[in-house]
């Protein structure tokens, strides 16, 4: 666990995070799966301004 990689957070967990920009953000939803070869698979989150660049689509929503 590298706990570097939440800094400030202080054990305080944001209800979203955006992956795209790598902060916070009250309009994050998961976009994507991070297939992992020894784990599950992580969900990928977008926030809205990132999903409008990128064409993301929201999993579990149809286009
Ligand atoms: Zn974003």
């Amino acid at each position: 666990m590298d706990e570097r990689s939440e800094r400030g957070s202080s054990g305080k967990v944001w209800p979203n995070w955006c992956h795209y920009h790598k902060g916070p953000s009250a309009t994050a939803v998961m976009v994507d799966f991070i297939e992992r070869a020894s784990a599950a698979p992580v969900g990928l989150y977008a926030c809205a301004p990132c999903r409008e660049q990128r064409g993301l689509v929201p999993v579990g929503r149809c286009p």
